[in-house]
C-alpha cells in the first residue's frame, strides 16, 4: 500500500487525453468534462464527439479517426442495453425477473452473463456488493429531492430479502428469485455496457474514449502508441482542477463515490446512494471514493461500490486478495493506493505531472 498524498478530496474521473495544458469543453447537462487530444492524436485522427443521456447519466463517447457509422451504432447500443436493464422499463429483463413473482424468467444471454458475475463479485466481497439491495434501494430516493428514507421497520422487513447466492441462474438463460426478491443493477450495468462499447468500437476506430458517468474506458492507444492519461478530479473544484494523472492503454477506469449521488437529511446527514446490504443504510464508511483500474469495467463497477461499503483497510486487503488495483480516498483526507495503482499507471499528482 502506498500512500500518496493527504488533501481531503473528493474526486470523480475525467477522461483526459494529455496536452501540455488542458481545455475546456462544452457539455450538455451541467457535467464537466475534460477532453483534449494532443497534437498527435489529432494529426492524421479526426475526434468525433457524441452524446447521450442513458442510465440517468450522461454518456460521452469520444472517436479517433472512426469508421462513419461507428458513433451512431455505439450510441444505439447504449439505448438498447437501458431497454434491456432497466429497472422501470416495463418488459425489460430487469423489470420481468423483478415482476416474476418467484417464477423462472427466460433472460438475454447478456443479462444472465451480467448476473452470474454479480453473484461471484458478492460472494468475493462477502456481501459488499449485492444486487438484491433492490428492494432496499427502492425505499430511497437520491435524485428527485424528496428526500424519501425508508423507516426503521420497513428497512428492517425488507433486509432478509438481500441475498445474492439465492439467485438461481439456470439452463437456457433462466433467471428465478424467490418471491418478493429483486436486483437492481445500477452498481454493475455501466460497466458491462462500457465493455461492450469498447469492444465495438475497437476495430471501428484508432482510439475512443467512453465515459458513462463514473466509468471510463480508454480503447487502443495514442497514434504515436503512447498512453493516453485519465485525470482524477476534485469534483468541487469550480476550475476543473485535477488531484493527479495515470497514464492507461485499453483499459477502464471506475470511481465510485459518496458524494455522487444523495442528500442532506434533516439531520444535516449525508445520505448517499451506496447502501450497506447489513443495514440498508449508506454505508458508514471512511471512504469519499474508490477507483479501480482494470480490463474489465464490469468488475471495476461492482468492486468500486463494493470498496466503498468495505472501508479502507478491507477494500485494500480485498484488492491484494483480488489483485486489483486501487486508490482510495478517505474523508479524513488521506490518498490510499495499491503499488501496482502507482507502478503499472505511474500514478501523479497533477502538480507533479506538470513539473515533468
Ligand atoms: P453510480 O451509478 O453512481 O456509478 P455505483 O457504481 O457506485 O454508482 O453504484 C451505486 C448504485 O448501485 C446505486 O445507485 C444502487 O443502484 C446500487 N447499489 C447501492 N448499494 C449497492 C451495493 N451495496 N451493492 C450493489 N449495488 C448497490
Ligand atoms: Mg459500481
Amino acid at each position: 500500500m502506498k500512500r500518496i498524498g493527504c488533501r481531503l478530496l473528493a474526486v470523480m474521473l475525467c477522461a483526459l487525453v494529455l496536452t501540455g495544458c488542458a481545455a475546456k469543453e462544452p457539455s450538455p447537462g451541467g457535467a464537466s468534462e475534460t477532453i483534449v487530444p494532443t497534437a498527435s492524436a489529432a494529426a492524421g485522427s479526426e475526434k468525433t464527439t457524441g452524446y447521450g443521456w442513458y442510465f440517468d447519466t450522461l454518456v460521452t463517447l469520444t472517436l479517433y479517426g472512426a469508421q462513419e457509422g461507428a458513433m451512431d451504432a455505439a450510441l444505439a447500443e447504449c439505448a438498447r442495453y437501458e431497454q434491456l436493464l432497466s429497472k422501470t422499463i416495463e418488459g425489460s429483463d430487469v423489470w420481468r425477473i423483478n415482476n416474476a413473482g418467484g417464477k423462472p424468467v427466460t433472460v438475454s444471454q447478456e443479462t444472465w452473463e451480467i448476473l452470474r458475475r454479480a453473484k461471484e463479485i458478492s460472494a468475493a466481497t462477502g456481501g459488499a456488493f449485492s444486487i438484491t439491495i433492490a428492494p432496499l434501494s427502492a425505499m430511497w430516493d437520491f435524485t428527485d429531492g424528496t428526500k424519501r428514507m425508508p423507516t426503521d421497520a420497513e428497512r428492517l422487513a425488507a433486509l432478509p430479502l438481500v441475498d445474492d447466492s439465492a439467485i438461481a441462474l439456470g439452463e437456457g438463460n433462466t433467471v428465478t428469485l424467490p418471491a418478493g426478491m429483486q436486483v437492481d443493477l445500477g452498481g454493475i450495468a455501466k460497466g458491462y455496457i462500457a465493455d461492450q462499447i469498447a469492444a465495438l468500437l475497437r476495430p471501428l476506430c484508432m482510439g475512443a474514449i467512453i465515459s458513462l458517468g463514473g466509468n471510463t474506458y480508454v480503447v487502443g492507444d495514442k497514434p504515436d502508441g503512447s498512453y493516453n492519461t485519465i485525470g482524477v478530479q476534485d469534483p468541487f473544484s469550480t476550475t476543473g482542477n485535477l488531484e493527479g494523472v495515470l497514464f492507461c492503454k485499453n483499459i477502464s477506469v471506475v470511481t465510485s463515490g459518496t458524494y455522487e449521488r444523495g442528500f442532506a437529511g434533516e439531520d444535516g446527514k449525508w445520505y448517499h446512494h451506496i447502501l450497506d446490504p447489513k443495514t440498508g443504510l449508506p454505508a458508514e464508511t471512511d471512504l469519499v471514493s474508490a477507483t479501480l483500474v482494470l480490463t474489465s469495467s464490469m468488475t471495476a463497477d461492482a468492486l468500486a461500490t463494493a470498496f466503498i461499503v468495505a472501508g479502507s483497510e478491507r477494500a485494500l486487503s480485498l484488492a491484494t486478495e483480488l489483485g486489483v488495483d486501487a486508490l482510495l480516498i478517505t474523508s479524513d483526507g488521506r490518498t490510499l493506493a495499491t503499488e501496482g495503482f502507482v507502478d503499472r499507471y505511474s500514478y501523479m499528482t497533477y502538480e507533479a505531472f506538470l513539473g515533468q
